[in-house]
């Protein structure tokens, strides 16, 4: 069954005691909850997060791995390294990561990969930018990210991937795709699945929504009938605002 879920990126926020912190108030205010919740700190937290909510049911995922399996890449981290520490998730394609440090589709395809030789689970990032959707660009813009990065897997891989619409130019910015043009995108990304793989597969896959989600709005948005839960950015830096949304289901 398609499962519902609702992911916090820390993004580069939260040292170690902030993350700490941050954590315990999760931990205390964590509620039976029909979504599947995760946090993915800044690496150099990943192990105490994971330390931390050894006994909790929310997951610690990563915000971006390399491709290598070991090797002379200053600055990385592999898929190896995080598995050591209890982590088997990995953030991929966010539109920071592509826009700040060019990772492109070819990059991410060898990324995703990588990530699936290891077994972990992915949650794939894409979306258009405003200049995209301003020119009604949008639906091509999305289906080509995931047809490149994607559409060579084969059907079992799909038990891996989690798909997360995130439309550029409503991350950061407060201004949240309407709960129409989520559903309207999330059914189009669904179709695709289904067209390139079959209903099976398309309707099992877990499509969340990212782009200023709020407690305010996370009601609206999670009730449309394509999306399965969201990827929540700075409404995550705050444990009453995350499981706030977390709660929306
Ligand atoms: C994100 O970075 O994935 C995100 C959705 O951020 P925000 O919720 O802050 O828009």
């Amino acid at each position: 069954m398609r499962k519902k879920i609702v992911a916090g990126n820390w993004k580069m926020n939260n040292d170690l005691v902030a993350t700490n912190t941050l954590i315990s108030e999760l931990i205390k205010k964590e509620k039976t909850t029909n979504a599947e919740v995760m946090i993915a700190p800044a690496f150099v937290n990943l192990l105490e997060a994971s330390k931390l909510l050894k006994y909790s049911s929310i997951i610690v995922a990563a915000q971006n791995m390399h491709f290598a399996e070991n090797g002379a890449y200053t600055g990385e981290i592999s898929a190896a390294m995080l598995k050591s520490i209890g982590v088997n998730t990995v953030i991929l394609g966010h539109s920071e990561r592509r826009e700040y440090f060019s990772e492109d589709d070819n990059l991410l395809k060898q990324k995703i990969d990588k990530a699936l030789d290891e077994h972990m689970k992915i949650i794939f990032c894409f979306g258009e930018k405003w200049e995209d959707r301003s020119v009604d660009n949008h639906f091509i813009v999305v289906e080509n990210q995931i047809k490149n990065a994607l559409f060579h897997l084969e059907n079992e891989n799909w038990e891996s991937i989690v798909l997360a619409y995130e439309p550029v130019w409503a991350i950061g910015t407060g201004q949240t795709a309407s709960p129409e043009q989520a559903q309207e995108m999330h059914a189009f990304i669904r179709n695709l699945v289904k067209k390139h793989y079959n209903s099976t597969i398309s309707e099992e896959v877990s499509i969340l929504y990212g782009g200023s989600v709020k407690p305010e709005n996370a009601k609206e948005i999670f009730g449309k009938n394509d999306v399965d839960g969201g990827l929540i950015g700075g409404a995550a830096l705050n444990a009453d605002n995350f499981m706030a949304i977390v709660n929306a289901f």
